[in-house]
Formats: structure tokens, sequence, C-alpha cells
């Protein structure tokens, strides 16, 4: 289910709507890398309540990401709960805030805000493991697989062209 239409529902003032439904999730791009919903359908709670003043919707959902670890590029898999809520005044007024950016004619796009909500649930960056150790600065092999450490030559050299300046004052 990517929409669900509100018209089927006629909900009259205090009465509330639960169901279980089918959510289609979207891949998305976070950091110019892409990042795959499995499963692309999920189980989902979607709740509608309707008040004299508004309506408040509630849709509760897991999403399993797959994509490259930010650190090492390896297989990443992220488990995020999800419980996004949105508020539609009866009369909002020409107010953004009393409307959902989600809702159009009676119709509620699921799938654009499952999106958001995912979205605004990511931590900063996507890792295989909290301690991934990432790839090398050096070689560029994978230091979680391969733990190693270079000579650091290029301090030394650093070093070296610091005492010849030293010798010339
Ligand atoms: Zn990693
Ligand atoms: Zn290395």
């Amino acid at each position: 289910m990517k929409s669900f239409n509100l018209r089927q529902l006629k909900l009259r003032s205090g009465e509330e709507y639960r169901d279980e439904i089918e959510l289609e999730l979207e891949p998305f791009e976070l950091g110019g890398e892409r990042y795959l919903p499995v499963p692309g359908t999920v189980p989902a709670e979607l709740e509608i309540t309707k008040a004299a003043t508004g309506t408040v919707f509630r849709l509760g959902f897991t999403a399993r990401l797959h994509g490259p670890c930010y650190r090492c590029l390896d297989d990443a898999v992220l488990e995020l709960p999800i419980a996004a809520r949105e508020y539609q005044a009866t009369n909002p007024d020409g107010s953004d805030e009393l409307r959902t950016p989600y809702l159009h004619d009676d119709n509620l796009d699921l799938a654009g805000w499952a999106r958001d909500a995912v979205a605004l649930a990511l931590p900063d960056k996507i890792l295989c493991r909290p301690d991934c150790a990432g790839l090398c600065p050096v070689c560029g092999k994978d230091l979680n697989k391969e733990p190693h450490a270079h000579e650091e030559q290029q301090a030394d050299s650093r070093w070296a062209a610091l005492e010849e300046l030293r010798e010339q004052l």
C-alpha cells in the first residue's frame, strides 16, 4: 500500500480507525549512497483519530535498510523502528503547522510519509557495526579483516625537514 483514501472511512468526531497495513517502502540515498529497504513491504500500524478540531494520523513500522557501511563500504544493515505522527486541522486557515503535507484530497500519501519518517530517524552515518575500524588511510585495506599499522614514514620525513630547517637557521 502506497496511499490510503480517507473518503471510504467517513470517521465522525471522537471515532478512531486502526488497521494493520502492508506498507511499501522506497529506496533512498544518503551521502550519495543508495540504501534499500529489505523487505520492501513491511507490516505497519495505521491509526487515524478524528476530533472536532482535527485529525491525528499515526504510522508505526520497522524499516530494515541495506547499504554500504560509511567507513569500510561493506554491507551494513540498519533496523529503524518508526513511530510517526501527523496532524491535520479541520480548518487549517492557511497555517502550514496545522496541515500535514501528506494529505491531498482525502488521500494520505503513505509512501512519502514513510520515506520522510525514515530519513528523520537515520543516524548521521550508517555503519556495519558501531566500532567498525574502517579502511586503512594509507593502503586502503579493510582494517576489520586485516588490522595493521604502517611505519610513520610521512611523519618521519616531516621531522627530517624540520631538522634541516633548524640547521640552516
Ligand atoms: Zn564498516
Ligand atoms: Zn594499510
